[in-house]
């Protein structure tokens, strides 16, 4: 075997050893209680039962967990960013507490009526492709999770199959049947 193929062998190795399996999850509905309206504050930000619980049923599976969340709530002036980086402080910080982190966080601060149309925004899946590329994520072996048909369209874009839960039932268990 010559020393390029064995090299070439070695890196496919480790580029598949490195690309990842994701539970990508849309937040409001589906991890914290959505009262119908924004989650616009920490105050307001309440984990449904069990959601880091089954949160971590799929870290101890090997998969890493994104939040891919719209927060057109910023484009319309309801709460400033700050307010949306506490909540995600506060959810990591619980999952640390449950021995686990969450990789990555995006969210859409656009809203249509103001910013016009963006492609970051659900259902368009801009957010989800630059997690991809950013985390060579495996989509053959991803899912998302959310309580919207948005969600699911989004996911889908990218080449994840998405599943719809309804909003505030939790975070499906990773043996959960889809
Ligand atoms: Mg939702």
């Amino acid at each position: 075997m010559s020393f390029v193929f064995r090299d070439l062998k070695v890196k496919s190795l480790i580029s598949s050893q490195m690309s990842k399996k994701v539970l990508f999850l849309d937040r409001d509905g589906v991890i914290n209680h959505d009262p119908g309206d924004y989650t616009k504050s920490l105050e307001e930000f309440n984990i449904l039962n069990g959601a880091i619980e089954s949160m971590k049923t799929w870290v101890m599976e090997g998969f890493e967990i994104i939040i891919i969340t719209n927060q057109g709530g910023l484009d319309k002036g309801l709460y400033p960013k700050e307010n949306v980086e506490a909540m995600h402080q506060y959810l990591q910080g619980e999952c640390i507490l449950a021995g686990f982190s969450i990789l990555d966080f995006y969210y859409c601060p656009h809203h249509p009526d103001y910013s016009g149309k963006c492609l970051c925004r659900k259902p368009e899946s801009l957010m989800i492709e630059k997690a991809i590329h950013k985390y060579n994520v495996d989509i053959t072996k991803s899912i998302m999770f959310g309580d919207k048909s948005r969600d699911i369209e989004a996911a889908e874009k990218a080449g994840v199959k998405g599943v719809k839960i309804d909003i505030n039932s939790g975070v499906p268990e990773f043996h959960h049947k889809f």
